[in-house]
């Protein structure tokens, strides 16, 4: 048997002709660049969140750039955020002139740990970027009080977490704002790169749109500098698509995640824990083991893909070589980036896939 990491044609062949006729009626309109189908995206998505403003964009990347800049965050400022993360969160703070600000992650549900965050505020920080990791909701109610207390901004990165929950809200509309990714392989993709950005202030929602669109309000009139980050009309029109499908996506992958958890009883590895306050999605399933090279070598001899997010943490990248850390300085993130390795997870991975990967893993571990 061979089992993929993601299959994004698997989920392709569920919604093919909905998909075709959605991109040919955009050819057959011509509203290619910010038409009809970015604003129906657009409104959907915020609806969905619970937010009232969603700001379309070409990447998760993006969404997080322009929300730095929106907020005035730049040069002399600093944003906290998790030392394990993907490092787009990271460098849409550097990219803006500002400075990341990392905290260890809490060992249990992998996200920035908020008994952590307060040691870290100083005087020039600006804003706490929390990381739903993993499709795991990171501890909005303890964050958004720390924020509230200290005066910051809190954007949510999001890209790995559309539609979980902490208690019953869903991300996106829980901290000031948020962006989220869109890329084909996150939980809700389009077929290409695309991103969006959530929030309910009018003022944020209007300088987003500044920013992603050249700095203008009225064509060719440009108060503000501004970039091309415009959500692209054919990716909106497959998201439209797809954003109907996205809570039984989910609730998939929490079966998938249920199985193998039961599957991987008793063995020597970690599986994922949930507080009773998060309703996670799963964008990725991970576990520790302490030999991981050789289950993964083990794996990929069974036809089995599995992946390690993210094998260096940001502190220890060549790119991040001007920050102040050293190794050491995060013990928890450090020594869990040696031990997780990512099993393939996705809403149409069969019951026989999974078992067959727990088996797999069972052989290994003994
Ligand atoms: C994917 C991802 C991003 C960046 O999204 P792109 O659409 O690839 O630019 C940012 N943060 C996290 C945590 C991600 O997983």
């Amino acid at each position: 048997m061979k089992v993929p990491f993601v299959d994004l044609r698997a989920q392709y062949q569920t919604i093919k002709e909905d998909v075709q006729e959605a991109v040919l009626a955009v050819m057959e309109r011509g509203d290619f660049v910010l038409g009809g189908k970015v604003t129906e995206f657009e409104k959907a998505f915020a609806e969905y969140c619970g937010s009232e403003y969603g700001i379309g964009v070409d990447s998760g990347y993006s969404a997080l750039e322009i929300l730095v800049q929106a907020y005035d965050i730049g040069a002399g400022d600093e944003v906290i955020t998790s030392a394990n993360t993907f490092i787009a969160t990271t460098l849409a703070i550097t990219n803006s002139g500002a400075v990341p600000v990392l905290v260890d992650m809490d060992p249990k549900t992998y996200n920035i740990d908020p008994a952590k965050i307060e040691a870290a505020i100083t005087p020039n920080t600006k804003a706490i970027m929390p990381v739903h990791l993993y499709g795991q909701p990171a501890d909005m109610e303890a964050i958004m009080e720390i924020a509230e207390k200290h005066n910051l901004i809190v954007i949510e990165d999001a890209s790995q977490a559309h539609g979980s929950k902490v208690n019953g809200k869903r991300v996106g509309a829980m901290g000031h704002a948020a962006g989220f990714s869109l890329y084909p392989g996150k939980n809700l993709g389009g077929y290409g790169d695309a991103g969006i950005i959530t929030t309910d202030d009018p003022k944020i929602d209007e300088k987003c749109r500044m920013l992603r669109n050249l700095g203008m309000k009225v064509k060719y009139y440009h108060d503000i500098k501004g970039y091309n980050h415009r959500l692209d009309t054919m990716q909106a029109a497959v998201l439209c698509v797809k954003l109907p499908h996205l809570d039984d996506w989910s609730q998939n992958r929490r079966n998938a995640a249920a199985r193998y958890t039961e599957k991987l009883q008793g063995l020597n590895v970690i599986t994922p824990s949930v507080p009773d306050w998060a309703e996670p999605v799963y964008h990725l399933y991970v576990i520790q083991v302490e030999d991981r090279d050789g289950l993964q070598k083990h794996l990929g001899d069974a036809g089995i893909q599995s992946g390690i997010h993210y094998p260096i943490p940001i502190h220890m990248q060549d790119a991040y070589a001007e920050l102040p850390y050293s190794e050491g300085d995060f013990p928890e993130t450090e020594g869990y980036a040696k031990k997780i390795l990512s099993l393939p997870i996705y809403p149409e991975i069969t019951d026989e896939m999974i078992d067959y990967v727990a088996a797999k893993v069972a052989e290994f571990t003994g």
